[in-house]
């Protein structure tokens, strides 16, 4: 989908009306003249507003319709075709530009997603954490790749884990759950416990916190 889209922006695609280049929009939901979808998600619109399409458009919509509008030239991607759409006024659309740099941004995110996914398998024996943080602070990665990555925080047994994974507020409660226990285990391993005081990395045997000087349950 956002390959498609990469793709459809690399097209540029000029109106024939006006000779500007079409503006890559969102498609509305629904398309009003015969209830069906567009087919596809995005159209290439003219938002030129000196275009003559557009521009002689509101006198032949005054005439033969007597109400308020004008047209906009809009093409397919991926497809010929080219329609004539009916519009309200010169705001129409404008609320559907896709935004470019958010989209390469979610495709950034994506493929650092994915790369990431890839070397779960061999990240245990490669002793290499990174994979494993990168799916567990990423919101927008699926929670069951993010529970795989979390099942295995306790054999990379790595301590640099515990700051950033304490300091990410996880969305989903059973994820935070698994994180917490993996936590638990890698410090334990370590022979290490977050004192209840003060959150600070403590022995195991301490009797008094080293940070806060709280006396510890045994
Ligand atoms: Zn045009
Ligand atoms: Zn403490």
């Amino acid at each position: 989908m956002l390959e498609d889209v990469l793709r459809y922006l690399e097209e540029h695609r000029i109106c024939p009306h006006c000779k500007k280049e079409l503006t890559l929009c969102n498609a509305p939901s629904i398309h009003v003249g015969d209830g069906l979808g567009w087919g596809s998600e995005y159209l290439f619109i003219c938002l030129n507003n000196e275009c003559p399409m557009y521009v002689k458009g509101w006198d032949f919509i005054a005439q033969q319709y007597a109400h308020v509008g004008s047209y906009r030239y809009m093409e397919i991607p991926g497809s010929k075709e080219s329609y004539s759409m009916m519009v309200g006024g010169a705001g129409a659309f404008t609320g559907n530009v896709v935004d470019v740099e958010a989209l390469r941004q979610q495709d950034q995110r994506y493929q650092e997603r994915q790369k990431a996914l890839a070397r779960l398998d061999s990240c245990v024996a490669e002793k290499d954490l990174a994979p494993v943080l990168t799916l567990l602070l990423d919101e927008g990665a699926s929670v069951k790749d993010r529970k795989r990555a979390a099942s295995l925080l306790t054999e990379l047994n790595d301590l640099s884990c515990v700051e950033p994974l304490r300091n990410h507020g996880f969305r989903d409660d059973s994820l935070q759950h698994e994180v917490n226990l993996a936590l638990r285990a890698v410090l334990a391993q370590n022979y290490l416990r977050e004192c209840p005081y003060c959150a600070e990395l403590i022995k195991t045997r301490a009797k008094v916190c080293k940070h806060c000087n709280h006396e510890l349950p045994a």
